[in-house]
């Protein structure tokens, strides 16, 4: 199959598509041929990924809107109107996340409710509100955003890490719930990947961090979008319930 037709008449909402692995895989879907419907925190920053993605293709099958994602009911509405657009959801990303690195000394409450807010509520509320529409479609993928803190843990900011964790336990389990229904629900876990937060690191220290991983440098936004590009295509039509790691075999 050509990966320009991998995603030929399906449909995506990627949340967190604004920028980082969440844009990257906005593009990926793009160029395999699929309508997308990305999900930002802001209007100005969707506007501006839409502006970027019309200024290289006028003709991008492409819309963007921002519902605050921990509240249910503003993400059903947003997921039934890219339905009204589009016509059908075949695929939903879960991208979205912040992340945390504050000793549990520092960390305010609020802020550990904040995290699992964006990176388990919105999961949750994204999958309840597309899961009746890919149902009655008759099938669907369902992507989560893990990450490699959620097999090590990480030494600061326990929010985040529990928080993955808690991503891959709704994986395994709506894998095992949604089955019945054709919906598969998988979850990629990245390494260190060359995002803002990445780019923002001095030379020095991104060449220490490359240096303990095996394959010697940190992962692209678009390596890892690959990944979710094959696990929301019916390549992958016997796959749910996984958590790829895409990290070139960290290990802490
Ligand atoms: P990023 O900060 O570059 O992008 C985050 C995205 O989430 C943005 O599009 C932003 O609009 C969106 N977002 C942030 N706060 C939001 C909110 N309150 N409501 C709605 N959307 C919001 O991050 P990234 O590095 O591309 O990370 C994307 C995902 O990958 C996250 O779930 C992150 O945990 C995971 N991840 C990243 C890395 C890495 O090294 N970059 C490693 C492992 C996992």
């Amino acid at each position: 199959m050509n990966v320009t037709q991998m995603l030929e008449g399906k449909t995506a909402i990627v949340t967190g598509g604004t920028r980082g692995i969440g844009f990257a895989v906005v593009q990926r879907f793009l160029e395999a041929g699929a309508k997308v419907a990305l999900f930002g925190s802001r209007q100005e920053t969707v506007d501006k990924a839409l502006e970027k993605i019309k200024s290289e293709n006028p003709d991008a099958n492409v819309m963007g809107l921002c519902p605050p994602l921990g509240e249910y009911v503003e993400v059903e509405k947003a997921i039934q109107s890219v339905k009204e657009a589009f016509g059908r959801v075949d695929i939903l990303v879960n991208n979205a996340g912040i992340s945390a690195r504050e000793s549990l000394y520092e960390y305010k409450p609020e802020d550990f409710d904040n995290i699992m807010t964006l990176n388990v509520n919105a999961v949750f509320n994204c999958a309840k509100a597309a899961a009746p529409i890919m149902k009655e479609q008759g099938g669907g993928s369902v992507i989560n955003m893990s990450s490699m803190v959620s097999i090590y843990g990480q030494p600061a900011g326990c929010g985040y890490p529990a928080s993955k964790f808690a991503v891959n336990g709704l994986t395994k389990s709506l894998a095992r719930e949604l089955g019945k229904d054709q919906i598969r629900v998988n979850a990629v876990a990245p390494g260190v990947t060359r995002t803002d937060m990445v780019a923002a690191l001095p030379d020095e220290m991104v060449q220490r961090i490359s240096s303990t991983i095996p394959l010697g440098r940190v992962g692209e936004p678009e390596e890892v979008a690959n990944a979710v590009l094959f696990l929301a295509s019916d390549l992958a039509s016997y796959i749910t319930g996984e958590i790829l790691s895409v990290d070139g075999a960290t290990q802490v």
